[in-house]
């Protein structure tokens, strides 16, 4: 019992003392850089979008944050590398609609996009374009619908992966029409995009993040957006709804996250770093040239994002189900 007692006490002085230290780790944060993971490889819109709002969190938290690209198994390397950092605020996560989906696309996922995470906020959501090789036959979206109907998986399509919002495109378009083509992925689609400029794929549905300037350029073709409505920045492309794919509508919204356990009061740190980035005239005119635009203000918050991630994984969970496309 005396020991009991004794043990009972040292326990409860632990805990106590364990407090105020905690309350003044989270008071000094940050007092070093903060790593922002981006799950793909560099260059590609995830890329684009990270470093845009790493540069402008910087200036109002005092601290660099530093992106590191973890790319690979569609996203889900990164994102369970930052799933097990230790929680204190000097690792996030950059991630995109793939946090959702691979909830469902992998039988084998080594952490709980529901449970492993805190919710940071919402950042943007982006619209997709399905882009050719320059060279591609196909001058439109019904052209190119019957194109691959035709060479099926003579057509090679790039992605960045099981999982990557690029995949997820590529599977619903498939879907829709009933054919398979040949997919190779990548870490990110910042390399499939040298690929495709330079012909060796022929096509992809990636991110205006990272389509915009490529098409303007010249340097590839565009058959469609992936949005309901056309893109004001791209406003001569038409949806791929309106070429014969109604109801096709995928866009990818991007989040940060940090790991589970990181305190309340640092994780509201990091929030108004993201929520004063979202507000600055840079970050919103370089979104504005990229076809995006940072979310509405209420939907930066911690608790938004949580609601919208447990719904985004039972929005997609039925049609991944559908689609039959599993990874392990
Ligand atoms: N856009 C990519 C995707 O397909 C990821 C990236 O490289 O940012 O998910």
């Amino acid at each position: 019992m005396i020991k009991f007692k004794a043990a009972a006490a040292a326990i409860a002085a632990l805990a106590l003392a364990a407090v105020p230290f905690a309350g003044a780790k989270a008071q000094d944060f940050p007092n070093r850089p903060v790593t922002m993971v981006v799950p793909f490889a560099a260059g590609g819109p995830t890329d684009t979008v990270a470093r845009l709002i790493a540069e402008s969190m910087s200036r109002s938290l005092g601290q660099q944050v530093v992106v590191e690209n973890v790319g690979g198994a569609g996203g889900t390397r990164g994102a369970g590398q930052v799933a097990k950092a230790t929680p204190d605020g000097y690792t996030v996560l950059l991630h995109h609609i793939g946090q959702a989906t691979s909830a469902t696309l992998y039988r084998k996922l080594p952490y709980n996009v529901l449970t492993d995470f805190e919710e940071v906020g919402l950042v943007t959501d982006v619209p997709m374009t399905m882009i050719g090789k320059s060279t591609l036959e196909p001058k439109t979206a019904a052209e190119l619908i019957a194109y691959v109907k035709d060479k099926k998986d003579g057509v090679i399509y790039g992605n960045a992966g099981v999982g990557s919002a690029s995949h997820l495109c590529g599977m619903l378009f498939m879907s829709a029409i009933g054919t398979q083509m040949t997919t190779v992925p990548y870490q990110g689609t910042g390399p499939a995009m040298n690929d495709l400029v330079g012909g060796q794929i022929d096509l992809m549905c990636d991110q205006t993040t990272n389509t915009t300037g490529q098409i303007k350029a010249g340097k590839v073709k565009a058959y469609g957006v992936t949005t309901k409505e056309r893109v004001k920045s791209l406003a001569d492309i038409p949806t791929l709804q309106e070429s014969g794919l109604p109801g096709f509508e995928v866009a990818v919204w991007h989040g940060m996250y940090a790991p589970k356990g990181t305190s309340p009061e640092v994780i509201k740190k990091l929030n108004a770093a993201l929520v004063q980035a979202l507000q600055d005239p840079k970050v919103i005119s370089r979104f504005a040239d990229l076809g995006t635009e940072p979310v509405a203000l209420e939907r930066a918050t911690p608790e938004v994002h949580t609601k919208f991630l447990e719904a985004e994984v039972a929005k997609w969970k039925p049609v991944i189900e559908q689609a039959g496309v599993f990874a392990d």
